[in-house]
């Protein structure tokens, strides 16, 4: 039987587990998934332990999906651009490494939500992995303007730039914000500011009435954004369970090979969250 684990510090919250379990009972797949604690000066020995296990692959998640880039042999392009991993295989004694958060969040967004995003204006905050991970897919769905707001603004403006040609290919008008001003179609949100139950402050008239808002944080974490995004009178408020189990799905397709169907497990996710 494979198996596969879901690497971080903290990790005991993992909803990875239960997600590629459901993934695999659906296709008939027999599978081991567990959670991984990795001390945080040792991510690298941890990956050698599963390798010498006989891991097929792993999912990381905070505070190494850098890590996971720079350990690989072999990255997809767009996990380079997003400068971090959350995917990792291994082939023989070589480590493959890919990036499906982005993909996860457009998903949930045009298939899910139903919102097609070619020629909208869209804005993120947060200029941290998440948000790193999101911006190659993103551009790639052919947006009119995509605008990038973060705290620190210097990573802003560093995302920007490496994305800046992918920007040009596919004719979107990329740029980092120093505040939050402007009026966009879609507001995501890609701080982790909701974990610790801040709001974060956010203008009136940032949001198109009837436009798209979602928080990458799921259950209690997502209300203050969402509560923002009801007062403005968004359309679609959507919270990051989506984007979890889209990114699961892609992550899934790459080691077994078969995407599976996510709507029935993100009911049963959703069933399962507070
Ligand atoms: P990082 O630690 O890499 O980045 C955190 C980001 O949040 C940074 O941009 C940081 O700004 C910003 N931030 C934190 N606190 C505040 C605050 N009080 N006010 C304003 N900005 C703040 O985390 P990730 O990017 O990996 O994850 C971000 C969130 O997305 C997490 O909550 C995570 O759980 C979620 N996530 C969800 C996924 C999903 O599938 N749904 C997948 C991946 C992540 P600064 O740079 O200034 O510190």
């Amino acid at each position: 039987m494979k198996r596969f684990a879901v690497i971080g510090n903290p990790i005991a919250h993992s909803r990875s587990p239960a997600i590629h379990e459901a993934f695999a009972v659906q296709l008939g797949i027999e599978l081991q998934y567990e959670r991984v604690l990795a001390p945080l000066n040792d991510f690298a020995g941890t990956l050698q332990r599963l390798q010498a296990e006989g891991f097929a692959g792993c999912n990381v998640t905070l505070p190494f999906k850098v890590d996971a880039l720079a350990y690989a042999q072999q990255a997809s392009e767009r996990a380079q651009l997003a400068g971090a991993a959350n995917t990792l295989g291994w082939a023989g004694t070589s480590i493959w490494a890919d990036n499906t958060d982005g993909l996860g969040l457009r998903r949930d967004i045009e298939h899910n939500a139903g919102w097609p995003i070619a020629g909208r204006r869209v804005l993120i905050l947060g200029a941290g992995g998440a948000s790193a991970g999101c911006l190659g897919p993103l551009l790639e769905a052919r947006p009119a303007r995509v605008a990038i707001w973060n705290r620190s603004s210097d990573k802003a403006v560093a995302l920007v730039e490496r994305h800046r040609a992918l920007a040009t290919q596919h004719q979107v008008d990329l740029s980092a914000l120093p505040l939050i001003a402007g009026e966009f179609d879609a507001v995501i949100n890609g701080t982790s500011a909701g974990l610790g139950g801040q709001a974060l402050a956010l203008p009136n008239g940032l949001l198109q009435a009837g436009g798209l808002t979602l928080d990458m944080v799921y259950g209690t974490a997502a209300e203050p954004f969402l509560q923002w995004a009801q007062a403005q009178g968004a359309a679609l408020r959507l919270d990051g369970l989506g984007m979890l189990v889209e990114q699961a799905a892609e992550a899934f397709a790459l080691w077994h090979g078969q995407r599976p169907d996510t709507a029935p497990v993100l009911a049963q996710m959703r069933r399962a969250t507070p």
